[in-house]
Protein backbone atom coordinates (compact mmCIF):
# COMPACT_ATOMS: atom_id res chain seq x y z
CA UNK A 1 0.00 0.00 0.00
CA UNK A 2 2.76 2.24 0.83
CA UNK A 3 4.51 1.41 -2.22
CA UNK A 4 1.41 2.26 -4.30
CA UNK A 5 1.10 5.44 -2.45
CA UNK A 6 4.44 6.85 -3.26
CA UNK A 7 3.93 5.66 -7.08
CA UNK A 8 0.85 7.93 -7.42
CA UNK A 9 2.32 10.44 -5.35
CA UNK A 10 5.63 10.87 -7.61
CA UNK A 11 3.53 10.78 -10.96
CA UNK A 12 0.83 13.46 -9.45
CA UNK A 13 3.85 15.62 -8.55
CA UNK A 14 5.32 15.16 -12.00
CA UNK A 15 2.52 15.65 -14.13
CA UNK A 16 1.54 18.91 -11.66
CA UNK A 17 5.22 20.17 -12.49
CA UNK A 18 5.13 19.81 -16.18
CA UNK A 19 1.42 21.70 -16.25
CA UNK A 20 3.26 24.35 -15.14
CA UNK A 21 6.19 24.16 -16.78
CA UNK A 22 5.75 23.05 -20.56
CA UNK A 23 5.24 25.65 -23.06
CA UNK A 24 4.08 23.40 -26.34
CA UNK A 25 0.62 22.69 -25.03
CA UNK A 26 1.14 19.13 -24.17
CA UNK A 27 0.70 19.96 -20.80
CA UNK A 28 -2.60 21.70 -20.91
CA UNK A 29 -3.87 19.41 -23.46
CA UNK A 30 -3.67 16.48 -21.47
CA UNK A 31 -2.73 17.38 -18.16
CA UNK A 32 -5.21 19.67 -17.24
CA UNK A 33 -7.33 16.78 -14.80
CA UNK A 34 -4.45 17.22 -12.06
CA UNK A 35 -5.15 20.90 -11.60
CA UNK A 36 -8.64 20.25 -11.74
CA UNK A 37 -8.77 18.11 -8.82
CA UNK A 38 -7.37 20.34 -6.61
CA UNK A 39 -9.70 21.12 -4.08
CA UNK A 40 -9.59 25.09 -3.80
CA UNK A 41 -9.58 25.28 -7.72
CA UNK A 42 -12.59 23.20 -7.63
CA UNK A 43 -14.29 25.47 -4.96
CA UNK A 44 -13.50 28.43 -6.84
CA UNK A 45 -15.20 27.11 -10.24
CA UNK A 46 -18.36 25.44 -8.23
CA UNK A 47 -17.50 22.54 -9.49
CA UNK A 48 -19.64 20.17 -7.06
CA UNK A 49 -18.66 16.89 -8.34
CA UNK A 50 -14.96 16.76 -8.01
CA UNK A 51 -15.67 18.26 -4.51
CA UNK A 52 -18.37 16.28 -3.69
CA UNK A 53 -15.76 12.87 -4.91
CA UNK A 54 -12.87 14.34 -2.98
CA UNK A 55 -15.21 15.00 0.66
CA UNK A 56 -16.25 11.28 -0.26
CA UNK A 57 -12.56 10.41 -0.83
CA UNK A 58 -11.67 12.03 2.89
CA UNK A 59 -14.67 10.79 4.91
CA UNK A 60 -14.13 7.12 3.46
CA UNK A 61 -10.25 6.32 3.20
CA UNK A 62 -8.82 9.50 5.36
CA UNK A 63 -6.81 12.40 4.02
CA UNK A 64 -5.39 10.62 0.69
CA UNK A 65 -5.57 13.79 -0.85
CA UNK A 66 -2.79 15.18 1.37
CA UNK A 67 -0.75 12.33 0.58
CA UNK A 68 -1.24 11.80 -3.74
CA UNK A 69 -2.94 14.73 -4.82
CA UNK A 70 -1.88 17.93 -3.21
CA UNK A 71 1.41 18.85 -4.95
CA UNK A 72 2.27 21.39 -1.98
CA UNK A 73 2.16 18.46 0.16
CA UNK A 74 3.99 16.25 -2.06
CA UNK A 75 6.54 18.79 -2.52
CA UNK A 76 6.87 18.73 1.54
CA UNK A 77 7.17 15.09 1.79
CA UNK A 78 10.16 15.37 -0.51
CA UNK A 79 11.78 17.41 1.36
CA UNK A 80 11.17 15.97 4.50
CA UNK A 81 12.65 12.23 3.04
CA UNK A 82 15.45 13.99 2.53
CA UNK A 83 15.95 15.23 5.74
CA UNK A 84 15.32 11.47 7.49
CA UNK A 85 18.36 10.29 5.04
CA UNK A 86 20.66 11.89 7.47
CA UNK A 87 18.20 10.53 10.48
CA UNK A 88 15.45 8.40 9.67
CA UNK A 89 13.60 8.49 13.42
CA UNK A 90 13.26 12.48 13.50
CA UNK A 91 9.82 13.11 14.81
CA UNK A 92 7.85 13.01 18.15
CA UNK A 93 4.12 13.23 19.08
CA UNK A 94 2.86 16.70 19.24
CA UNK A 95 -0.59 18.13 20.15
CA UNK A 96 -2.73 19.22 17.69
CA UNK A 97 -2.63 23.33 17.48
CA UNK A 98 -6.39 23.26 17.44
CA UNK A 99 -6.70 27.22 18.03
CA UNK A 100 -4.49 28.65 15.28
CA UNK A 101 -5.79 25.89 12.93
CA UNK A 102 -9.66 27.24 13.77
CA UNK A 103 -8.44 30.84 12.98
CA UNK A 104 -6.50 30.67 9.67
CA UNK A 105 -9.55 28.57 8.61
CA UNK A 106 -12.03 30.94 9.67
CA UNK A 107 -9.94 33.97 8.21
CA UNK A 108 -9.32 32.22 4.95
CA UNK A 109 -12.94 31.62 4.51
CA UNK A 110 -14.05 35.40 5.32
CA UNK A 111 -11.01 36.53 2.43
CA UNK A 112 -12.13 34.41 -0.02
CA UNK A 113 -16.17 35.15 0.71
CA UNK A 114 -15.06 38.54 0.61
CA UNK A 115 -13.51 38.53 -2.64
CA UNK A 116 -10.31 38.81 -1.64
CA UNK A 117 -8.61 36.01 -3.43
CA UNK A 118 -5.13 37.22 -3.77
CA UNK A 119 -4.69 37.22 0.17
CA UNK A 120 -6.18 33.75 0.56
CA UNK A 121 -4.12 32.56 -2.13
CA UNK A 122 -1.33 33.45 -0.38
CA UNK A 123 -2.10 30.74 2.64
CA UNK A 124 -3.98 28.37 0.59
CA UNK A 125 -1.99 25.14 -0.79
CA UNK A 126 -2.64 25.61 -4.66
CA UNK A 127 -1.69 29.15 -4.82
CA UNK A 128 1.22 28.46 -2.90
CA UNK A 129 2.29 25.75 -5.19
CA UNK A 130 1.42 27.27 -8.31
CA UNK A 131 3.31 30.29 -7.25
CA UNK A 132 6.67 28.69 -6.76
CA UNK A 133 6.08 26.39 -9.93
CA UNK A 134 5.59 29.24 -12.14
CA UNK A 135 7.86 31.57 -10.51
CA UNK A 136 10.35 28.96 -9.93
CA UNK A 137 10.30 25.62 -11.57
CA UNK A 138 8.72 27.03 -14.79
CA UNK A 139 11.85 29.69 -15.32
CA UNK A 140 14.31 26.99 -14.70
CA UNK A 141 12.96 24.08 -17.04
CA UNK A 142 12.81 27.52 -19.51
CA UNK A 143 16.56 28.11 -19.21
CA UNK A 144 17.63 24.48 -19.19
CA UNK A 145 15.55 24.24 -22.75
CA UNK A 146 17.62 27.45 -24.12
CA UNK A 147 21.03 25.49 -22.92
CA UNK A 148 19.90 22.27 -24.94
CA UNK A 149 18.16 24.92 -27.69
CA UNK A 150 21.85 26.68 -28.21
CA UNK A 151 23.78 23.36 -28.06
CA UNK A 152 21.44 22.02 -30.53
CA UNK A 153 21.36 24.72 -32.93
CA UNK A 154 25.19 24.52 -33.27
CA UNK A 155 25.39 21.12 -34.18
CA UNK A 156 22.95 21.78 -36.67
CA UNK A 157 19.71 20.71 -35.21
CA UNK A 158 16.50 22.26 -34.96
CA UNK A 159 14.60 19.84 -32.37
CA UNK A 160 14.81 22.76 -29.52
CA UNK A 161 13.88 26.60 -29.79
CA UNK A 162 14.54 29.63 -27.36
CA UNK A 163 11.88 30.61 -25.35
CA UNK A 164 11.42 33.56 -23.63
CA UNK A 165 11.74 32.96 -19.67
CA UNK A 166 9.13 35.06 -17.63
CA UNK A 167 9.91 35.11 -13.42
CA UNK A 168 8.16 38.06 -12.30
CA UNK A 169 6.82 36.84 -8.66
CA UNK A 170 10.15 34.90 -8.18
CA UNK A 171 11.39 37.06 -5.25
CA UNK A 172 8.25 36.16 -3.03
CA UNK A 173 7.90 32.70 -4.52
CA UNK A 174 11.43 32.31 -3.66
CA UNK A 175 10.47 33.30 0.05
CA UNK A 176 7.44 30.83 0.54
CA UNK A 177 9.65 27.96 -0.40
CA UNK A 178 12.47 29.07 1.64
CA UNK A 179 9.82 28.84 4.53
CA UNK A 180 8.30 25.62 3.43
CA UNK A 181 11.35 24.30 2.89
CA UNK A 182 12.63 24.49 6.24
CA UNK A 183 9.55 23.94 8.19
CA UNK A 184 9.28 20.35 6.14
CA UNK A 185 12.92 19.60 6.76
CA UNK A 186 12.90 20.10 10.65
CA UNK A 187 8.93 19.13 11.61
CA UNK A 188 7.51 17.29 8.47
CA UNK A 189 4.30 18.12 7.62
CA UNK A 190 3.88 20.95 10.22
CA UNK A 191 2.70 23.61 7.29
CA UNK A 192 -0.23 20.95 6.96
CA UNK A 193 -1.66 20.38 10.60
CA UNK A 194 -0.65 24.29 11.05
CA UNK A 195 -1.37 26.72 8.61
CA UNK A 196 -2.82 24.81 6.07
CA UNK A 197 -7.13 25.38 5.74
CA UNK A 198 -7.66 22.95 3.56
CA UNK A 199 -5.70 20.90 5.45
CA UNK A 200 -8.12 21.60 8.74
CA UNK A 201 -10.80 21.49 6.72
CA UNK A 202 -10.31 17.62 5.48
CA UNK A 203 -9.00 16.83 9.11
CA UNK A 204 -12.60 17.60 10.33
CA UNK A 205 -13.95 15.39 7.49
CA UNK A 206 -11.06 12.59 8.25
CA UNK A 207 -12.09 12.05 11.78
CA UNK A 208 -14.46 9.58 11.55
CA UNK A 209 -12.98 8.18 8.69
CA UNK A 210 -13.88 4.18 7.61
CA UNK A 211 -10.42 3.27 6.63
CA UNK A 212 -7.59 5.03 8.75
CA UNK A 213 -4.30 3.98 10.11
CA UNK A 214 -5.36 2.02 13.13
CA UNK A 215 -3.27 0.11 16.47
CA UNK A 216 -3.55 -2.86 17.41
CA UNK A 217 -3.17 -2.08 21.06
CA UNK A 218 -2.83 -6.41 21.88
CA UNK A 219 0.09 -6.28 19.95
CA UNK A 220 1.64 -2.97 20.88
CA UNK A 221 3.95 -2.51 23.25
CA UNK A 222 4.40 1.23 23.16
CA UNK A 223 8.03 0.89 21.73
CA UNK A 224 7.58 4.31 20.08
CA UNK A 225 9.34 3.91 16.75
CA UNK A 226 6.45 4.72 14.80
CA UNK A 227 5.45 7.90 16.63
CA UNK A 228 9.06 8.39 15.53
CA UNK A 229 8.56 8.56 12.20
CA UNK A 230 5.44 10.33 11.85
CA UNK A 231 5.74 13.28 9.97
CA UNK A 232 2.35 14.46 10.96
CA UNK A 233 3.53 13.97 14.88
CA UNK A 234 0.01 12.58 15.39
CA UNK A 235 0.51 9.19 17.00
CA UNK A 236 0.70 9.38 20.61
CA UNK A 237 2.13 5.53 20.99
CA UNK A 238 2.09 6.05 25.30
CA UNK A 239 -1.73 5.96 24.80
CA UNK A 240 -2.03 3.98 21.60
CA UNK A 241 -3.71 6.87 19.64
CA UNK A 242 -3.31 8.10 15.91
CA UNK A 243 -4.79 11.71 15.38
CA UNK A 244 -7.12 10.81 12.37
CA UNK A 245 -7.58 14.49 11.99
CA UNK A 246 -4.00 15.24 11.53
CA UNK A 247 -3.04 12.02 10.00
CA UNK A 248 -1.79 12.82 5.90
CA UNK A 249 -2.35 8.62 5.21
CA UNK A 250 1.44 8.70 4.38
CA UNK A 251 1.66 5.22 5.60
CA UNK A 252 5.21 5.15 6.81
CA UNK A 253 3.96 3.86 10.12
CA UNK A 254 2.76 0.26 8.36
CA UNK A 255 5.70 -0.56 7.57
CA UNK A 256 7.56 0.39 10.81
CA UNK A 257 6.09 -1.36 13.74
CA UNK A 258 8.50 -4.29 14.79
CA UNK A 259 5.40 -5.74 16.31
CA UNK A 260 2.61 -5.77 13.06
CA UNK A 261 0.35 -4.09 15.58
CA UNK A 262 -0.50 -0.72 13.30
CA UNK A 263 -2.39 -0.84 9.55
CA UNK A 264 -4.17 0.49 7.22
CA UNK A 265 -7.93 -0.63 7.92
CA UNK A 266 -11.20 -0.75 8.58
CA UNK A 267 -12.13 -0.85 12.09
CA UNK A 268 -12.41 -4.53 14.07
CA UNK A 269 -13.57 -5.75 17.17
CA UNK A 270 -9.78 -5.62 18.62
CA UNK A 271 -9.97 -2.03 18.71
CA UNK A 272 -12.12 -1.82 21.81
CA UNK A 273 -15.78 -1.48 22.53
CA UNK A 274 -16.03 1.79 21.11
CA UNK A 275 -15.33 0.99 17.76
CA UNK A 276 -16.74 -2.22 18.06
CA UNK A 277 -20.06 -1.52 19.14
CA UNK A 278 -20.12 0.99 15.80
CA UNK A 279 -19.28 -1.95 14.28
CA UNK A 280 -22.04 -4.08 15.69
CA UNK A 281 -24.86 -1.30 15.20
CA UNK A 282 -23.90 -0.90 11.46
CA UNK A 283 -24.54 -4.47 11.20
CA UNK A 284 -27.69 -5.06 13.14
CA UNK A 285 -28.64 -1.57 10.35
CA UNK A 286 -28.34 -3.66 7.59
CA UNK A 287 -29.71 -6.75 9.14
CA UNK A 288 -26.88 -8.64 9.60
CA UNK A 289 -25.31 -10.29 12.70
CA UNK A 290 -22.38 -8.81 13.64
CA UNK A 291 -18.68 -10.55 14.00
CA UNK A 292 -19.11 -11.05 17.54
CA UNK A 293 -22.66 -12.93 17.57
CA UNK A 294 -21.50 -15.30 14.22
S1 LIG B 1 -2.73 19.95 4.40
FE1 LIG B 1 -2.89 21.45 2.76
S2 LIG B 1 -0.82 21.67 1.92
FE2 LIG B 1 -0.86 19.85 3.17
S3 LIG B 1 -1.23 18.26 1.70
FE3 LIG B 1 -3.22 18.78 2.58
S4 LIG B 1 -4.05 20.32 1.23
FE4 LIG B 1 -1.89 20.12 0.73
S1 LIG C 1 5.75 0.85 16.52
FE1 LIG C 1 4.16 -0.69 16.84
S2 LIG C 1 4.61 -1.54 18.84
FE2 LIG C 1 5.77 0.39 18.69
S3 LIG C 1 4.39 1.92 19.63
FE3 LIG C 1 3.98 1.90 17.42
S4 LIG C 1 2.27 0.47 17.15
FE4 LIG C 1 3.14 0.10 19.18
S1 LIG D 1 -0.17 8.16 11.49
FE1 LIG D 1 1.01 6.94 10.01
S2 LIG D 1 -0.04 7.28 8.08
FE2 LIG D 1 -0.70 8.92 9.46
S3 LIG D 1 0.71 10.59 9.06
FE3 LIG D 1 1.54 9.43 10.77
S4 LIG D 1 2.98 7.98 9.81
FE4 LIG D 1 1.65 8.78 8.19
Amino acid sequence: MRKLRVALAALMFAAIVFFFCDFTGIGADYLGFTVRCQFVPAIMRASLLTVAILVLLTVLFGRIYCSVICPLGILQDIVSHLASLRKKLRFAYRRGKTLIRAVVLLIFIGLMAGGLCAWGALIEPYGMFGRIAANLFAPCYRWGNNLLADWSQKAGNTLFYRVEILASGAALAAVVLVILVFLAWRWGRFYCNTICPVGTFLGLLSRGALVRPRIDKSRCNKCGKCARICKASCINSSEQKIDADRCVVCLNCTTQCPQKAIAYRFPSKIDGPREASKQAAAGEKAGEPSKGEV
